[in-house]
């Protein structure tokens, strides 16, 4: 009697779940081992679109997103007066996603929900990571950071942007495209004034300022400023906080209440925005997923869509062959294009949605009310829809018998 081919996904954000869920099914044992102590229950508001949309129904989950979804009612654009310049409103959507989706949930609703739905055949190890990786031509021997080596038939690297197992597979063939944007997003309390609206500034100095309504009492705050180099990295968090006070003084409408807020969140996650372009994204038995293999980052947008969209795929490829390299092409074949769709963004972006000055600012806010008038939105609506594959998911054949052989070399 053989057993299941067995499976180390590392990180469990969205893509590591998702996969872990799809991967069992397709009849794979699977462990997961996240770097964090425990499930990370950060992050703000993203949504799921299109073809990630899809898979998400085909778990059957789409109820139990939309019962945490966030309750954005749309996206309003202001004025450093605290007017409204347009809006774009969930409800006036005609059938596609606008720039606020149907399905908004907060990352840390999500990931618990998708670690929820896998049965209990999977393993879950948190507080560890991949120390070394050696590719003995049928499977890895993965050393782990307590000194542990273990055998696996694939590895399944769904660490996020900043995957530390990807340098040491990939290094030589990944690039980080940098956008010379920051983001710093934290959670606030909530104000009198705060509504269900995606509430949105753009101010000269190249800064961007949000807040968004969540569905646990609490305020979700943006910051966003344009810069040509790494200025944070090796700064302290004291030393963040104040380089963003700093960048964003003189701004009015709610700038002060976030500065204080980002004071005392203990969430702040910041992050210098950068895109992962990898020629490849499978390397004997180590394959990339999600922000490791493809970060589109928050600008391109579709990130969460992708990451549910490639799990699906690459368990239904390894379902359907027992060539694990011929699947593992398969999925890359089928993913690569609506990954490059997702990364390629008009020219001048994020650049133009950030201008310097008030005469630029002035310019996008007229862009953006254009943009609201009836007869263009269905146009920002197809350009916002999220990543929306143009051919047909793949089947993920039912689960194989354990005894089925699925390595090149015979493990039975
Ligand atoms: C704390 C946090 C907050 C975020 N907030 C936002 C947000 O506000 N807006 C937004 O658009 N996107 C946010 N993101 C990114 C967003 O989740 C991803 O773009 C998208 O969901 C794709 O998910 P992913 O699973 O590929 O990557 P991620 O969601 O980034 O998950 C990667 C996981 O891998 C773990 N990990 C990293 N390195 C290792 C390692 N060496 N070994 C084991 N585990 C490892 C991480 O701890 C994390 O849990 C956030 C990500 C994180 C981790």
């Amino acid at each position: 009697m053989g057993t299941a081919p067995r499976v180390l996904v590392t990180g469990a954000g969205i893509a590591g779940p998702a996969a872990a869920y799809w991967l069992d099914k397709a009849g794979f044992d699977v462990t997961v081992i996240e770097r964090a102590p425990t499930l990370r229950p950060g992050g703000q508001n993203i949504d799921v679109r299109g073809t990630g949309r899809e898979v998400l129904s085909l778990m059957g989950l789409e109820n139990a997103v939309r019962e945490r979804n966030t309750g954005e009612i749309g996206t309003r654009f202001y004025d450093q007066n605290g007017t409204v310049v347009s809006e774009f409103g969930v409800d006036e959507q005609e059938g596609q996603d606008g720039p606020t989706a149907e399905l908004e949930i907060l990352r840390g609703a999500l990931s618990q929900i998708l670690v929820d739905a896998c049965p209990e055949s999977v393993r879950w190890r948190f507080g560890q990571s991949v120390g070394a990786v050696a590719d003995t031509g049928s499977g890895v021997d993965i050393t782990l950071s307590d000194g542990r080596v273990d055998s696996y038939e694939l590895l399944v690297i769904a660490e996020g942007v900043g995957s530390h197992t990807r340098d040491l597979v990939f290094a030589d063939q990944s690039e980080q495209r940098a956008l010379g944007m920051y983001a710093a997003y934290g959670t606030i309390e909530r104000a009198p004034q705060d509504d269900q609206w995606w509430n949105f500034l753009i101010a000269p100095g190249s800064r961007q300022v949000s807040l968004r309504p969540d569905d646990v009492g609490t305020t979700r705050a943006m910051l966003n400023f344009l810069a040509d180099s790494p200025v944070l990295e090796g700064l302290g968090d004291q030393e963040v906080r104040a380089v963003l006070r700093e960048k964003f003084s003189g701004l009015g409408w709610e700038v002060p209440r976030i500065l204080d807020g980002f004071a005392a969140a203990d969430d702040l996650y910041i992050d210098y925005l950068r895109q992962i372009v990898c020629p490849s994204w499978h390397r004997g038995r180590v394959v990339l997923l999600g922000d490791a293999a493809w970060c589109v980052t928050p600008v391109g947008g579709g990130g969460t869509s992708l990451a549910i969209t490639g799990s699906y795929v690459l368990a239904a490829f390894l379902s359907q062959s027992d060539d694990v390299e011929e699947a593992l092409t398969r999925y890359e074949e089928w993913m690569r294009p609506v990954v490059e769709e997702a990364q390629h963004l008009p020219p001048g972006v994020p650049r133009i949605a950030a201008p310097r000055t008030r005469t630029g600012v002035k310019a996008l806010q007229w862009g953006t009310r254009l943009a609201a008038r009836p007869s263009v939105r269905s146009l920002v609506e197809r350009l916002t829809s999220g990543p929306q594959a143009v051919q047909d998911l793949p089947t993920l054949d039912r689960r194989p018998d354990p005894g089925r052989t699925v390595s090149s070399t015979g493990t039975a």
